[in-house]
């Protein structure tokens, strides 16, 4: 079966490239096609600059031989847009005068031919990581519902996404159902103080590092440092400026971000690492033994992984492992949970789909990374996986969950590797 058409599938990322003529374009958009990102070739200067003004793609892939037959007014408009939509370079020309030429035309990025998909794939996710910057959320603890709401606008307006909780019992089961980035916690709370509140968090591994910044009337600057010293990371004093809360939040969210990449995630591939994929899987059961609503994950596995080493090398094979991560990246998003489980193995979690619609999505996926070429040097080959799923039992546990998988997967590599399997929990 062919792969899947991408220009149909959903969350991809428009880019524009012109001209459509360029030797590279159509290759170029069939390999980007199977990431996601969808690229539409536009023949005519002219409509590229209209329909970037209409609708603004996420960046625009433009052939420097071209540029430098533009007339001084469309490389001005084009000058203009480089502001708001970053510009990408492509040139048989690898010379610093040409570069030089780029970069005065506003290029962020810039690469020579035959186009390294590869690099050029690491520069589009770069872009997509700073235009796609996460909303925050954070949890705002204060026994006045009046002051929290307060709060919450003032950090509403500034784009971060905010729960509320008026009652510090609640804290717990809400830092659970939606852990936030941030809390932002009030002193004087009847039931239990705003220390106490810290303290019992702070006692939960899993929330050891969450920024907690205290905002409080408290204006005694000995009980201000007792609560830092018991987990706090701030003290703000009430009544705060907007702006003042804005950057206190913001720069505390930024640190813990760049903090937590490195505790969750693989270092190669960006993904979740193996104990986090692990946590989380377990947080999602008991969310669905609670709800009652599907849970499936899968296992994946690449095929004959080995002799892709012993065949192009080890660089090679760690190029492809980054391939299949930023395709299941594109693939699945939001919600569902996309981890490196081992050297060449991943684990994805997928929270409300039933075990039929998990096989379809790890099929669609198999079958696109089938048809990804990789290059080593001179040569191209393509590489295939295989994959287990399951489906979490009503009375699901994690481990069971994952041993399913493990199984299906066992049975797709006896199966002649290259397919998907599955298990109902
Ligand atoms: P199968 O189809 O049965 O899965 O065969 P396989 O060769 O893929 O499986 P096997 O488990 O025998 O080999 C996996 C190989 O993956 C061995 C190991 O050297 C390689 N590997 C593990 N981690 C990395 C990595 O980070 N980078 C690279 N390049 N290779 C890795
Ligand atoms: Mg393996
Ligand atoms: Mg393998």
């Amino acid at each position: 079966m062919p792969p899947a058409d991408p220009a149909q599938m959903s969350s991809s990322s428009s880019y524009y490239q012109w001209p459509a003529d360029a030797s590279d374009a159509s290759d170029l958009t069939r390999q980007l096609g199977y990431y996601g990102y969808q690229i539409e070739a536009f023949a005519d200067f002219d409509d590229l600059l209209t329909a970037s003004e209409r609708q603004p793609p996420q960046g625009m892939l433009l052939s420097c031989e071209g540029l430098a037959t533009l007339t001084e007014a469309a490389r001005t408009r084009l000058r203009e847009l480089a502001s708001a939509i970053p510009l990408i370079g492509i040139s048989d020309d690898g010379g610093i005068a040409a570069r030089l030429a780029a970069v005065r035309m506003g290029c962020r990025a810039y690469f020579t031919r035959p186009c390294d998909t590869a690099s050029l794939l690491d520069a589009l996710d770069r872009i997509a990581a700073v235009e796609e910057r996460a909303v925050g959320r954070i949890l705002v603890i204060d026994d006045s519902a009046a002051m929290a709401g307060l709060h919450a606008a003032y950090l509403k307006d500034a784009g971060f996404l905010c729960d509320i909780v008026t009652d510090p019992f609640r804290a717990l089961d809400v830092l659970e159902e939606s852990p936030p980035e941030l809390i932002l916690l009030d002193m004087h709370m009847p039931g239990a103080n705003g220390e106490e509140v810290a303290k019992v968090i702070r006692q939960q591994d899993r929330y050891l590092s969450i920024p907690i910044v205290f905002l409080s009337a408290e204006q005694d600057v000995s009980r201000q440092r007792e609560a830092m010293s018991l987990g706090g990371d701030e003290f703000l004093e009430k009544p705060i400026q907007p702006a003042h809360l804005i950057s206190a939040v913001r720069s505390r969210i930024v640190r813990y971000r760049a903090l937590r990449s490195r505790m969750v995630c693989d270092s190669l591939t960006g993904l979740l690492n193996h104990s986090t994929f692990k946590e989380r899987l377990e947080a999602e059961v008991r969310r669905s033994r609670r709800r009652g609503g599907a849970l499936s994950m899968a296992i994946l596995d690449i095929d004959h992984f080995k002799l892709v080493n012993d065949t192009y090398g080890h660089p090679a094979g760690d190029r492809v492992i980054k391939s299949l991560a930023r395709l299941l990246r594109q693939r699945l998003r939001g919600s569902e949970l996309v981890a490196r489980y081992g050297g060449e193995e991943f684990a994805v979690g997928l929270p409300e789909a039933p075990l039929e619609d998990a096989m379809r999505k790890l099929d669609e996926i198999r079958e696109r990374f089938a048809a990804i070429e990789h290059h080593a040097g001179q040569q191209t080959f393509r590489v295939t996986l295989s994959a287990g799923v399951a489906q979490s039992g009503a009375q699901g546990q994690g481990d069971v969950l994952i041993q399913a998988a493990d199984e299906a997967l066992y049975e797709a590599k006896h199966g002649g590797r290259n397919q998907v399997r599955g298990r109902a929990g």
